[in-house]
């Protein structure tokens, strides 16, 4: 038995997207970080695969090589549409775009939505620039006030780690959250799913119609397909319920037969990689911290996937508390502050929890416009008159047309502004937007993140912002104002004409910028020291 004890700022429960998102900010701010993962590697088996722009711009920031991790990720060419379809490879009866991936993106992010499959990010993040223990199995953590005694087991027996934080990024089920009494609000299991993961190269019998999502609507084969690379890798998920048939019970000519059942005859070749349940909830944890432990990513919120908002809004879980907990040790920030991590955090995924529900249950619309019941043998007749008949099939491409929003979800990656001590509100109210999950207008309003631009070097505007400390951010050429020494504060000067006309400020204003490139104060660059020391004293709530 190991009696080691090792000494970390931050121990990472998990080793999923969060988690390792966390130990790559962690180690851009300068703490020591350890990740605990209890599988042997990265995920194999593909998840999520809309990866925004904010979570783009976050690993941007955290220094992670972009290049490797775009390559991996599939075209808007191949991945821009989601198609209804009557059978994968028949007929295509609607179709939308799927978010926002043209170069007319580049006006407001460096780095637009693409579809990237977890299981091929995981390996990418897992860089050996962090330290990842696999096959480490997080068993409890002691919190002395002071320090955290975190007990793991490995392989090689237990193991303990002497930290300062505690992030529980274990996902759903989190242990962490469980230890530590923290209930899980909404509802826990609105539908179960079955997973088919295949190896298949669809790109004959899909085309012309690339696409990221299929939703097949025969009632006989009803389900969705994902593409995960049009000529490799492909998922396809029934609603299924996993007490009543244990997926163990089935062999693989099972799953097999309901993947040919969903496409056209013949059948193009495929094979079973896996098969795996999961559980559609819509929940967000009661606390977000509790001492010095914090639970960030699936751990705080499960979201239906009917947004690609998960991995997303975990990621930006940590990015909002990684520099906090830095300032705390660096001793500028009170750990007071830390509390508005929830603060800020929380009503974002109660509002991307809302519009996944939203999305899921929207869907709805379509078999209700084609008239499908309980009955297939009826509803697949309904099917064919439908689509046989000119007013019917109206009905259901409109159907199809008012689900835009669910695959819109631009305001949602960019527009989340926040409140609280940590943000000093200059007195002018927000935009109001029609569709605020939908819209994002640029703005330099406090809360909000700072507006992207392109800078003559071919950097962005973001990139001017420090991850460490808050950046005082003034137009360039004017002078710089006094007292710089008693701050914990780097300058920078933007473009005039980005300064002016993108971010439509005057040479007497000034911004201050956190370090998570969420802007904390805009006014007058004359009480600029004033509004430094007002978040430098920022109260508990
Ligand atoms: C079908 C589907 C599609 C999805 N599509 C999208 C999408 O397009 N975009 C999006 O943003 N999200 C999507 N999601 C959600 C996304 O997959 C999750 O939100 C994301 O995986 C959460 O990441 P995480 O790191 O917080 O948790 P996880 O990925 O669950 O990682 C948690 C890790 O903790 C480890 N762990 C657990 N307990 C312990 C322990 N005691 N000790 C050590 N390690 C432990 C686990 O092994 C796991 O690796 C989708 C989900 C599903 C099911």
């Amino acid at each position: 038995m190991s009696s080691l004890t090792t000494d970390v700022d931050v121990v990472i429960v998990g080793g999923g997207p969060t988690g390792l998102t966390a130990a790559h900010l962690c180690r851009t701010v300068g703490l020591s970080a350890i990740v605990l993962e209890q599988r042997v590697g990265p995920q194999r088996s593909p998840a999520a695969h809309a990866i925004n722009a904010r979570t783009f711009e976050i690993w941007r920031q955290a220094g992670l090589e972009m290049g490797p991790v775009l390559a991996a990720a599939l075209s808007p060419d191949e991945a821009g549409q989601v198609h209804w379809v009557t059978k994968l490879g028949g007929e295509v009866i609607g179709s939308l775009p799927y978010e926002r991936q043209g170069d007319e993106m580049l006006a407001i992010t460096p780095t637009p939505l693409r579809n990237l499959s977890q299981h091929r990010l995981e390996p990418i993040l897992a860089t050996t620039e962090i330290d990842v223990r696999y096959q480490h199995r997080w068993t409890g953590a002691i919190d002395h006030g002071s320090e955290i005694i975190v007990e793991a087991v490995s392989p090689d027996g237990p193991t303990r780690f002497n930290a300062k934080y505690l992030l529980g990024a274990d996902g759903a089920g989190s242990a962490v959250r469980r230890s530590c009494d923290i209930e899980m609000i909404g509802p826990r299991s609105i539908q179960s799913f079955v997973m088919i993961h295949i190896a298949a190269d669809f790109r004959r019998l899909v085309h012309p119609e690339s696409g990221v999502i299929f939703f097949v609507v025969d009632p006989s084969s009803a389900g969705t397909f994902v593409s995960h690379g049009e000529d490799r890798e492909w998922v396809f998920m029934v609603a299924w319920d996993p007490e009543a048939q244990p997926i163990d019970a089935f062999s693989t000519e099972h799953w097999s037969g309901i993947i040919r059942s969903a496409m056209v005859e013949p059948a193009a070749p495929f094979e079973v990689l896996n098969v795996s349940v999961w559980h559609m909830s819509a929940q967000v944890a009661q606390a977000y911290q509790q001492g010095r432990i914090f639970l960030v990513g699936d751990a705080a919120h499960r979201f239906p996937p009917t947004g690609g908002l998960g991995l997303n809004t975990g990621v930006a879980d940590v990015h909002n508390l990684i520099w906090k907990i830095a300032a705390v040790e660096a001793g500028w920030l009170d750990a007071a502050a830390l509390a508005t991590y929830e603060d800020e955090r929380k009503p974002v995924a109660v509002f991307n929890c809302e519009q996944s529900l939203q999305n899921a249950f929207k869907l709805i619309e379509i078999p209700i416009a084609f008239g499908f019941t309980q009955d297939i043998e009826a509803s697949t007749h309904a099917m064919n008159s439908v689509l046989a008949d000119d007013v019917g099939r109206a009905g259901v491409v409109a159907a199809i047309k008012n689900q835009a929003i669910h695959f819109d979800l631009l305001g949602l990656q960019l527009g989340h502004s926040y409140e609280g001590p940590l943000v000093i509100p200059d007195g002018i109210d927000a935009l109001i937007l029609d569709e605020p999950a939908r819209d994002y207008v640029p703005s330099t309003r406090p809360g909000g993140r700072l507006p992207h631009a392109w800078l003559p070097d071919g950097g962005s505007t973001l990139d001017l912002i420090d991850p460490v400390v808050p950046t005082l951010l003034l137009a360039s050429g004017v002078e710089r104002p006094s007292e710089l020494v008693e701050f914990k504060v780097v300058v920078a000067e933007c473009p005039a004409e980005i300064w002016r006309d993108a971010f439509g400020l005057s040479q007497s204003h000034c911004l201050i910028v956190r370090p998570d490139q969420h802007i904390a104060y805009r006014g007058d660059k004359s009480s600029w020291s004033d509004a430094m020391r007002r978040l430098m004293s920022a109260p508990a709530r």
